[in-house]
């Protein structure tokens, strides 16, 4: 086997529009930015990697800005002359000159996942213990709009058979307001689909006490992180009290939240994410305690391009911890790609890419064309 030793690792800023607004509880985005990492071994192999904060710094702390700085200055220089396929000890190595910073960690070691599998002829997930399952069904997230708008859209992806469940964000509204649109619309769609709602922590404990059971009743299937993240106890509470489940999300950022969480029973559901978790390796980990403690992993987007996405699809489905379905649906969301064949979904479900590595390969001219000056 040739020796694969890093030997350079360059990143880009990439800005590509979104085909609708797409909104979270504190802001609305038209566009959205990537960090791509461009990894080299010795021997001419290239891996891929990409960085991507979901609308910007407010979710994890993390900005595309901030990582391509911690990439270049300080992430890099650790991984030059290391072999791409001691990926535990890498991260340990970039753990030692830098805390936290784990979404531009993930986008390193998905570059390095990449090379591995390109130098060896093999899909990542042959690296992740092989699959498990053969395609992920992916959950739509349904835009601002008024109730009638985004019915519209969901009773059109349902018609074309694209989607069977949809996300809706809340949390920009008041309450009532808030809870009046998201009913009106599962009323509208009746039984013919799932619906989640995402509060983003915007709500108090006293908040989700009084308007989640309103949400149960309405025929919501879903509730993710209706309360601040470090606010376990409310959390276990909420979960207690409701007879749907409720998921956490900005809750579970480590391994060592995952075992506070579920000891604590503080979820029902986890959402994992590969960003907000340090890459493919962690979320494995987050999936084995969860499963040991017998709570299913969602797998999560940060809104990701075909090569962000493709790494997700690799891990989701060679975990079976995975086993609550995904919203990979950034592709989707994007009105444009950096990839030469963007990743295709059919029947609800994207299925993993079977190329060697990540599966997909970079298209030079798209990355030049919305690459940052
Ligand atoms: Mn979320």
């Amino acid at each position: 086997m040739e020796s694969l030793t890093v030997e350079s690792i360059d990143t880009v800023i990439v800005d590509i529009p979104t085909v609708r607004p797409h909104r979270f509880s504190t802001l609305s985005i038209d566009h959205q930015s990537h960090v791509i990492a461009r990894l080299r071994t010795a021997q001419g192999v290239e891996g891929i990697g990409e960085a991507v904060v979901p609308g910007g710094p407010w979710w994890g702390g993390e900005s595309v800005e901030s990582i391509k700085v911690m990439i270049d200055t300080y992430l890099a220089p650790t991984v030059v002359g290391q072999e791409v396929t001691r990926v535990e000890r890498i991260l340990a190595g970039m753990d030692r000159v830098a805390a936290r910073n784990s979404y531009a960690k993930a986008c390193v070691e998905m570059a390095l996942y990449d090379a591995w599998g390109r130098a060896w002829g093999v899909p990542v997930h042959q690296l992740l213990g092989g699959l498990y399952r053969d395609a992920i069904p992916v959950t739509w997230a349904l835009g601002a709009e008024d109730a009638a708008e985004v019915t519209a859209e969901a009773e059109e992806l349902l018609a074309a058979g694209r989607h069977q469940s949809f996300k809706l964000k809340m949390g920009a509204a008041a309450p009532k307001q808030d809870v009046e649109r998201v009913l009106a619309v599962a009323r509208a769609l009746g039984e013919s689909a799932s619906i989640r709602v995402d509060l983003n922590t915007a709500w108090d404990e006293l908040t989700a006490q009084r308007w989640l059971p309103v949400l149960e009743d309405g025929g919501i299937d879903l509730i993710e992180q209706p309360v601040p993240g470090w606010n376990l106890a409310a959390m276990a509470r909420l979960s207690q009290r409701l007879t749907i489940p409720v998921m956490a999300d900005e809750s579970l950022r480590s391994t060592h939240d995952a075992v506070e969480i579920c000891s604590g029973n503080a979820a029902d559901v986890l959402s994992v994410k590969v960003h907000k978790l340090g890459g493919l390796a962690a979320v494995r980990k987050v999936a084995a305690i969860a499963e040991a403690a017998g709570v299913p992993c969602h797998g999560g987007t940060s809104i990701e391009t075909s090569v962000g996405t493709a790494a997700a699809a690799h891990v989701y489905c060679a975990d079976p911890g995975v086993s609550y379905g995904s919203e990979i649906f950034g592709p989707l969301l994007l009105a444009d790609d950096i990839v030469e064949e963007p990743l295709s979904y059919a029947g609800g479900e994207l299925a993993v890419p079977r190329g060697a590595g990540l599966g997909v390969q970079l298209d030079l001219a798209k990355l030049a064309k919305f690459q940052r000056e």
